[in-house]
């Protein structure tokens, strides 16, 4: 494929999501500042503290380029503190946390409990074909309100936990650490 993807490199599992891209062939750039950004085609906010996150965003001067390449359509996948990062509304958050709202989605943080609260499921995935794929949550977000514009590709106990609206993939779980590579590959081939 050979696409140059960005994984958001300030905290969180960015080592696993470079592993899976490496598997999908995508070349990965590791953003850690704004010249990051500078031809990439498309970017991976990984799972970690969106509260973290979201500080250092600031601290390395990111939020506003990256903003505006979200803005211009750059394709973004979140998973987990991504997602929350990556949502029009974060319920829970902390007061000086921000989002980039490319995705119609409000998210509450840590919505199923404590860490001690993480847990692992089989999902059914739209368009993944009929073998599972596994569901990682940890302290993840559930997903309150959905968009009208926006799909869901997969839920547990009703609730949504992966949703796409045009270039922007996000996942409540964590792909990255189970191992599967189907969703980043769906990602890619999405909008590349
Ligand atoms: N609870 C974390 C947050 O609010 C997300 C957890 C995760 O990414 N595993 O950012």
């Amino acid at each position: 494929m050979g696409a140059k993807v960005g994984v958001l490199a300030l905290q969180g599992d960015v080592r696993e999501h470079v592993e899976l891209l490496a598997e999908l062939d995508a070349h990965t750039v590791l953003v850690r500042g704004p010249m990051d950004l500078a031809g990439i085609d498309a970017i991976v906010l990984p799972g970690g503290e969106s509260t973290t996150i979201s500080l250092l965003l600031d601290t390395a001067g990111l939020r506003a380029p990256l903003a505006e390449r979200l803005a211009a359509d750059l394709p973004a996948m979140g998973t987990c503190a991504g997602m929350i990062l990556l949502a029009a509304e974060v319920l829970d958050g902390r007061a000086d946390q921000g989002s980039f709202g490319v995705i119609d989605l409000s998210v509450r943080r840590n919505a199923f409990g404590r860490q001690v609260d993480s847990f692992e499921v089989d999902l059914a995935v739209a368009g993944l074909g009929p073998d599972p794929v596994p569901g990682v949550f940890i302290r993840a977000p559930i997903v309150e309100r959905v968009g009208d514009d926006v799909e869901v590709l997969a839920r547990v106990d009703g609730r949504p936990v992966a949703c796409r609206q045009g270039p922007i993939l996000v996942t409540s779980f964590h792909p990255e650490l189970s191992g599967d590579v189907r969703l980043h590959d769906l990602f890619l081939k999405s909008c590349l």
